[in-house]
């Protein structure tokens, strides 16, 4: 895909004369590749539209840097069209909200919902699940078994078969135990059909959701919009969860999600494990779909913002790749001086949408300022190495006891270390484009 859009694009600059065919031509190209990332037909069809409405021609004509505008404009448009317009419902922490999950058997719910459970688990909340699977055989282990691991209680039964009243009893029992979020896991099927869609909308109906959630696999290709559909026309789904985009889907289906659902997606999936899970974030999210790879709008960033004179070091730091304490501990400082190199690394996804969401910033300096307390209670091998397995539990609780906060504090951000690791890792080998060479689609 990636390939194709950079060709049509490059041809595009080629051309002298920009008119309306060599536009059409470009766009039709586009469009091809967009229905190969499993975009829909009519979404497609309608970007095009759009896009011939933003593009002036005459800019074009008038010398403009071509690839730019073309580029800029396709990218808001597929933002434009992840964006419903409304945010999902909100749990409050504290206060219980009922989550029900819904999707095709194999899109992923059991394991998303565990995801879903443990994320918030790990800032404080108090989930539960509850297993109203009992069309599978099985479902209810795997449930038990998740949620075993990861140490949040959960309600099912191997006798009982009808998933309404399990549903139902989960969801009491939890609320009496004052947990503030539960999780309700249904079946699924393989396809389509009314005895499914007539079971969700009882499971709705008896436990009465704050949110459903539609957990859709990203590699379903062209299905997505009847899928997400039909599920909304039985029960008010109200937020989408992408899974499996570690594979080679790019995820095209979520814009139909989207569009069939009104609603927006919030986390993706990326990996079998329980931490594999991230707050969905439109930009990268898009740039992938287009191929232009996670990192591209971070690197045209690095070149707005970073003078010339600072980029040898970062250059030096991003290609090294190894991400220890000690760089984190260092990025922190930027961050909080909110320097030139702060403020690119505030633009990495891994930082922006985690370690400082927008409108939280006293929040996130807060929270920055703690790890950077705990981290002043590490010895420099800690700082150094780049052995996970060096972190054992009686270093934790050393750091714990040294910087006087409670161990869990210190393993969220030994957590939070990992995930920046791991965006860290990606960086490796990235080549800086100088200033005013532009980045290539
Ligand atoms: P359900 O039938 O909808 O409950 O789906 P499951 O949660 O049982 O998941 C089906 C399969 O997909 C399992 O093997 C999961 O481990 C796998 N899976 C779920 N989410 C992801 C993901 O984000 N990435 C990958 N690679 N596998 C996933
Ligand atoms: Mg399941």
């Amino acid at each position: 895909l990636g390939g194709s859009i950079s060709r049509a694009i490059q041809q595009m600059s080629n051309a002298t004369i920009i008119d309306e065919k060599a536009l059409n031509e470009c766009l039709n190209e586009i469009t091809r590749a967009l229905l190969q990332s499993d975009v829909q037909f009519k979404l497609v069809r309608d970007m095009q539209t759009n896009i011939k409405k933003i593009v002036n021609l005459d800019d074009l004509a008038a010398g403009h840097n071509k690839r730019r505008i073309i580029q800029q404009a396709i990218f808001n448009e597929l933002c434009k069209m992840l964006d419903p317009g409304k945010p999902s419902f909100i749990p409050k922490k504290g206060k219980t909200s009922v989550v029900m999950f819904v999707g095709l058997q194999g899109s992923g719910k059991t394991t998303t919902c565990t995801k879903y459970a443990y994320y918030h688990q790990k800032k404080g909340w108090k989930p539960a699940l509850v297993c109203a699977d009992t069309f599978r055989a099985g479902a209810f282990d795997q449930l038990k078994q998740n949620a075993t691991k990861a140490k949040i209680p959960f309600y099912g039964s191997y006798m009982e078969s009808d998933p309404v009243k399990i549903a139902e009893e989960g969801v009491e029992r939890f609320k009496k135990e004052n947990c503030d979020l539960i999780i309700v896991d249904t079946s699924g099927r393989h396809k389509q059909e009314a005895a499914l869609f007539e079971e969700m909308r009882q499971v709705a109906e008896a436990t009465k959701p704050d949110l459903v959630i539609f957990v859709m696999d990203s590699s379903i290709g062209q299905a997505a919009f009847d899928q997400a559909q039909a599920f909304k026309q039985s029960v008010a789904v109200g937020a989408v969860i992408v899974t499996k985009m570690d594979g080679h889907a790019k995820g095209g289906g979520a814009l139909s999600a989207v569009a069939a659902t009104k609603s927006p997606v919030i986390f993706i999936g990326t990996g079998e494990h329980m931490d594999e899970f991230e707050v969905f974030d439109v930009k990268p999210f898009v740039s992938r779909l287009l191929g232009m790879g996670d990192l591209s709008g971070f690197m045209d960033k690095i070149q707005e913002v970073v003078p010339m004179d600072q980029q040898p070091e970062l250059l030096q730091m991003l290609s090294e790749g190894t991400f220890t304490l000690r760089i984190m501990y260092e990025q922190f400082q930027n961050l909080l001086k909110m320097g030139p190199i702060g403020q690119v690394f505030s633009m990495l996804p891994g930082f922006s949408s985690e370690l400082m969401p927008k409108g939280r910033e006293k929040e996130s300096q807060a929270k920055i300022k703690r790890y950077m307390t705990m981290m002043d209670s590490m010895t420099n091998e800690e700082l150094d190495s780049t052995n996970p397995k060096l972190m054992n539990e009686s270093r934790m609780m050393r750091i714990a006891r040294g910087s006087g906060r409670p161990l869990r504090d210190v393993m969220e951000m030994l957590d939070e270390y990992k995930r920046l690791a791991k965006v860290w890792s990606k960086m490796k080998g990235l080549k800086i484009p100088k200033k005013g060479e532009m980045s290539k689609v």
